[in-house]
């Protein structure tokens, strides 16, 4: 039977990259998904992929910086699905590229906002969802970068997921008694957008253990495994999906 059948799943930043492969993996699952990214067009072109293969799913557009995307995203799962099981929460901007002292303040809040505020947003709204239930999953996308390695020009990206792993215990500690568990997942470097033109993603292989990036399917693999019921007794962790980056540091 498919792990996520009659299981309801938010999922942000879907339209590309970890979010859409995950999107696709969890209607394939069973899960009823409702999806998020900023641009519409590429979030209906999932949509409709999932519908074609018999999926359910359903789109909301927003930014993840604003409270009112993640309210909007709740209603849409517990009006029209009925509730709310899962949380991904994957939408996120790698911002400047450039050394610590020349990033500007509005660089740093927008970077924040878009990577750290937006999951403490996401989960001020999916929490009361999840407690009506007495279970759920919130998965939070964070990065090697920040945790195992410092990459140059990088320091807002790594700061703000290096703090997802703080809000994870801190939920832990609010609500796993609850039946809620919040965890962290951590990809390698992943042949997405986000992972820039060959010669960075070459380099990025390097990094790694296995010598390579990881195709967003794989990441989609570990956020199954963090959502759904094999991971029953893990929470307040955070899952390195990194192709080995940080056993060899
Ligand atoms: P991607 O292919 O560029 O996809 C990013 C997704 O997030 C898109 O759907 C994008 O759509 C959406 N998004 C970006 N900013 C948003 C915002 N403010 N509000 C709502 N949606 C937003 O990137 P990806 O590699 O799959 O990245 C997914 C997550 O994995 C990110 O959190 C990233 O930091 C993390 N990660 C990636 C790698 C890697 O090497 N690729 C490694 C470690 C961790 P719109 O632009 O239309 O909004």
């Amino acid at each position: 039977m498919a792990s996520l059948q009659n299981k309801v799943a938010i999922i942000t930043g879907a339209s590309s990259g970890i979010g859409r492969a995950t999107a696709i993996l969890f209607a394939a699952e069973g899960a009823s998904v409702v999806l998020n990214a900023r641009g519409a067009e590429a979030l209906e072109e999932v949509v409709d992929a999932i519908r074609r293969q018999g999926g359910t799913a359903d789109a909301v557009t927003g930014d993840v910086g604003l409270a009112e995307t993640h309210e909007k995203l709740v209603r849409v799962a517990t009006r029209r699905f009925g509730g709310l099981d899962i949380a991904i929460n994957n939408a996120g901007t790698v911002g400047p590229i450039k050394p610590l002292a020349d990033v500007t303040l509005q660089e740093w809040q927008d970077t924040l906002a878009a990577n750290l505020t937006s999951a403490f947003l996401s989960a001020r709204y999916q929490v009361p969802a999840m407690l009506e239930k007495g279970i759920g999953s919130l998965v939070f996308v964070s990065s090697f970068v920040g945790t195992s390695v410092g990459l140059p020009g990088m320091s807002a990206y790594a700061a703000s997921k290096a703090g997802l792993m703080g809000l994870v215990k801190g939920i832990t500690a609010d609500y796993a008694s609850n039946g809620i568990r919040a965890n962290a997942l951590l990809p390698g470097g992943t042949d997405t957008a986000m992972a820039g033109d060959n010669a960075q993603k070459e380099w990025a292989a390097g990094l790694h253990a296995l010598k390579r990036i990881a195709q967003p399917e794989e990441i989609a693999l570990a956020a199954l495994f963090l959502a759904g019921p094999m991971s029953s007794f893990v929470a307040g962790s955070a899952l390195f999906a990194d192709g080995g980056n940080a056993a060899v540091k």
